[in-house]
């Protein structure tokens, strides 16, 4: 067991903090910081939990398809092309880079409340999967452009299930306004089915829905899963057709803090097998093949972020911040959402933790902040300081505000490290300057 958030983060011999076995002093030593490092095995054997428990407990075609919006550069997709799981995509960037990591895109989802005709064009020459239409005038659109191509596009439709997932309220209004996809309860669900089973640009396969995000209770999903069945019956029933397939979307919660419950993902699937199966029973309509989008709990906790100290400021009877050389253009959470976050410092990992402190960043912003207040080990300027659970919607959402460079990703495998994505050098910056 880790005293870490992280079982895969421990204590060396030289009192230093390791990941996946690899002393991280000497990955910053090695690569600089600030470093995103991820555990490859950990992403690998989140897929194939995922994968796993899928097939087990749903019927034929069913599979998780990584949310790459988590964590999207090139390898990511080779790791989930190898362990035999699929992805979704939420703008052409990403879908252009899993095609150029040799991504097989008929393995992708394509979602977006507002994909412009070039994504439409561009998502049905490259063969996408699926496409989750989000609305009649991208329905009317993407019809269009398939009978240009001569394509009959698969689709998904995005449904609005009215479910809170943080007061597991059904049919709160505040669900159902969101601007995502179509309600059930305005109608607007029914109506654009019909559209789509006479568009004969695209083939109708299922329904879409996605509940929220950071869930840690298993009832948001099996109560979205009960409308979305009933959906699917009713709609049998009104027009004929049968779905095949029903997307649950991604959501499921991570540990990021160690007051966080644990979430088993294994059990919530086979809590969500029963309830459907109950449902399509109950219903009398088949099985649909199950698909699940998990983002954030695929790689979440794959990842850490390692930077160096830069000042301690002490301010007499307020607070103490701790200045890093990275912050909140490699990791946004914090100032977007209060997150919460632990670290140590690795170079003292084996010290007590009893200097409370708080992490800035070196933006000029002053809420470029990672934590607030959290309990440290005593830092000095040089020290390494590693952030846990950084693995999603970190690189991710980076930006170069500021004109920082983003970091590099470094994977660490079987004791040995290798840079994944290079760290952004000035030359990058000044790109697409003119
Ligand atoms: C964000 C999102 C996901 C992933 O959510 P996580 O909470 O990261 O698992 C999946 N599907 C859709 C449509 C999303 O918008």
């Amino acid at each position: 067991m880790s005293e870490f958030v992280m079982e895969n983060c421990t204590v060396n011999a030289s009192g230093h903090l390791a990941f996946a076995g690899v002393d991280t002093t000497e990955l910053a030593k090695e690569y600089g910081t600030p470093l995103m490092l991820l555990d490859e095995e950990k992403i690998r054997e989140n897929a194939r939990l995922y994968k796993n428990a899928m097939k087990k407990y749903f019927t034929g075609n069913s599979r998780p398809l990584y949310a790459s919006k988590a964590l999207s550069y090139k390898g990511i997709y080779r790791i989930m092309q190898e362990e035999g799981v699929g992805s979704d995509a939420v703008s052409c960037g990403e879908i252009y880079t899993a095609k150029s990591a040799g991504f097989d895109v008929s393995n992708m989802v394509f979602h977006g409340n507002n994909k412009t005709g070039d994504d439409l064009r561009y998502a049905v020459r490259v063969g996408i999967g699926r496409i989750v239409v989000d609305g009649e005038e991208e329905l009317e659109e993407l019809g269009k452009i398939c009978k240009e191509q001569g394509i009959r596009q698969k689709i998904q439709l995005r449904i609005t299930p009215g479910i809170d997932p943080h007061t597991h309220k059904a049919i709160s209004t505040g669900r159902v306004d969101s601007k995502f996809g179509n309600a059930i309860v305005t109608g607007q669900a029914e109506k654009i089915t019909r559209a789509a089973l006479s568009n004969e640009g695209v083939e109708l396969m299922g329904f879409h829905c996605h509940v929220g995000s950071q869930i840690f209770e298993t009832e948001p999903f099996v109560s979205a899963s009960a409308i979305m069945m009933e959906f699917i019956a009713d709609m049998k029933k009104k027009t004929g057709f049968e779905a095949a397939e029903l997307n649950l979307g991604g959501g499921f919660g991570v540990r990021y803090v160690k007051q966080h419950p644990y979430f088993d993902y294994e059990k919530a699937i086979e809590e969500l097998s029963v309830k459907i199966k109950e449902q399509a029973i109950r219903y009398g309509v088949k099985m649909p093949d199950i698909m699940l989008e998990p983002g954030r709990s695929m790689v979440a906790a794959a990842g850490i972020t390692l930077y160096t100290v830069g000042s301690v400021k002490e301010i007499p009877e307020m607070k103490n911040y701790v200045s890093i050389d990275g912050g909140m253009t490699d990791n946004p959470r914090y100032a977007l959402y209060q997150s919460q976050y632990e670290a140590v410092i690795a170079n003292k990992a084996a010290e007590k933790a009893d200097y409370i402190c708080s992490i800035a960043g070196r933006c000029c912003e002053s809420g470029d902040l990672i934590a607030e207040n959290i309990p440290l080990q005593k830092a000095k300027k040089g020290d390494i300081l590693a952030v846990f659970v950084t693995g999603a919607y970190n690189y991710s959402m980076a930006s170069n505000y500021n004109r920082l460079p983003r970091p590099a990703i470094v994977t660490v495998k079987d004791g040995k490290s290798a840079v994944a994505v290079k760290r952004e050098s000035y030359e990058d910056l000044i790109r697409n300057d003119v």
